[in-house]
């Protein structure tokens, strides 16, 4: 069996024994020295959670099936919005998950078990995730083009959108990623998402968002969930997957929802308990407590709340800054860009990863010979890039690309 394409890059990372090797397999953030970072309104939350069990008002009873009522309640809200109709008129079905893989496993349990769905449809690239869980789920899984194949660094709209107005069946099961699509950091426009929603519902596709980064891929919470919102308003009844491991960093508490919009509150109601019953009794009973009690807190006081949306400026910022200073150092070096432009590509994406355009085979000789460690589709984590590796990345880079040897 290959090992996991992210998860195994890792792997291979920690047994380099080498001094100055780079990891940007995975998608994790770190400071600008190097290392892990835990938000402060998380410690600050932490606090708090012990205090409660401390004082005997908190207990360590399990969660009932579908999660942490609070938490369920908050995490809605955050990406519907306050304005949210199917929130007011109680027609969202919300389910605590194990983080975002297992926001995205529930819901294509559900689309199989519940919904009688056979097949999905992903980007073509998408999460290497993806294919699995709905594979897993039992589902067919089929692509729609998304990443133009001429520049390999930019979004084809015309041929996504060709293919979900006329190729894709209706009444079809759609992935979409909200924000920061990953692995490529290329989103539609707002006014593409408009139209986009418009063919969603004409054609009664059924969109399932994929949200593993709202706040972190601009900072700014609201920003980030105008794809979900733009879809809700215009009738499409969407089932949106949240993570809040990186957006919290609370990657191992494995902290998540997923929400089905429904017609109606009874169909709601119908939806939880089949999702409940069928889908998550069967497989690991009810969610994890910890992390749920975190993210409450997080969510519901003001303070904390006001503190993790000034850290979300800060981590998106510092993303930012990496994907500027290592497109900078690229053009003084004058690397050539695979796309014949002039690196523009790495500060137009958006999220965590940048998707650069380099081959495998540039990927591989950039670990073998550099001990620059990234996804073979050329993806590399920005929010792992520290300031003081950026020559020394960009340097590998323009060697591998010009294919010269040392
Ligand atoms: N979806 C996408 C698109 C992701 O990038 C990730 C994180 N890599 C996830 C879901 C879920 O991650 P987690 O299970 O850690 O929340």
């Amino acid at each position: 069996m290959p090992a996991d394409p992210i998860l195994g890059m890792t792997a291979m990372f920690l047994e380099d024994k080498f001094p100055k090797k780079v990891n940007l397999g995975q998608g994790v953030y770190r400071t600008d020295e190097g290392k892990p970072y835990v938000l402060s309104s998380i410690k600050e939350a932490e606090g708090r959670v012990a205090s409660e069990l401390q004082s005997g008002r908190t207990f360590k009873e399990y969660l009932p099936i579908e999660g942490d009522a609070t938490f369920r309640k908050l995490s809605a809200e955050l990406v519907f919005g306050a304005g949210s109709a199917a929130l007011r008129e109680g027609r969202v079905a919300t389910m605590q998950t194990i983080s975002g893989t297992g926001a995205v496993s529930v819901a294509a349990s559900t689309l199989r078990l519940v919904g009688g769905f056979t097949e999905i449809y992903l980007p073509e690239p998408s999460w290497s995730n993806h294919a699995q869980i709905f594979g897993a789920a039992g589902l067919e899984v089929r692509s729609y083009p998304y990443l133009d194949k001429r520049t390999g660094t930019t979004l084809d709209f015309e041929a996504m959108h060709e293919a979900l107005a006329t190729m894709v069946p209706a009444g079809s099961a759609v992935l979409l990623h909200a924000c920061a699509h990953n692995p490529t950091g290329v989103d539609p426009t707002p006014e593409q998402w408009e139209v986009l929603a418009g063919t969603f519902a004409k054609r009664g596709l059924l969109a399932v968002f994929d949200s593993a980064y709202q706040g972190y891929a601009s900072g700014d919470l609201d920003a980030d969930a105008a794809s979900v919102r733009c879809f809700e308003a215009a009738g499409v009844l969407p089932i949106v997957c949240q993570s809040y491991a990186k957006s919290m960093g609370l990657y191992g508490e494995r902290v998540g929802a997923v929400n089905f919009v429904t017609a109606s509150a009874a169909e709601a109601a119908a939806v939880l308990s089949n999702v409940k019953q069928r889908v998550v009794r069967p497989v690991y009973s009810s969610p994890p407590l910890h992390g749920a009690r975190l993210a409450s807190l997080v969510l519901g006081d003001p303070a904390l709340s006001a503190a993790w949306r000034a850290e979300l400026l800060v981590m998106a910022g510092r993303v930012r800054r990496m994907r500027a200073e290592l497109a900078a150092a690229l053009v003084r070096l004058g690397a050539p860009a695979p796309d014949g432009g002039r690196w523009e590509h790495l500060t137009a994406q958006i999220g965590m990863f940048a998707y650069t355009g380099l081959s495998a085979q540039h990927v591989d000789a950039l670990r073998e010979r550099y001990h620059v460690y990234m996804t073979r589709d050329g993806r590399a984590c920005m929010a792992a890039l520290k300031p003081d590796d950026v020559e020394y990345v960009a340097g590998a880079m323009n060697k591998v690309l010009r294919g010269e040897k040392d």
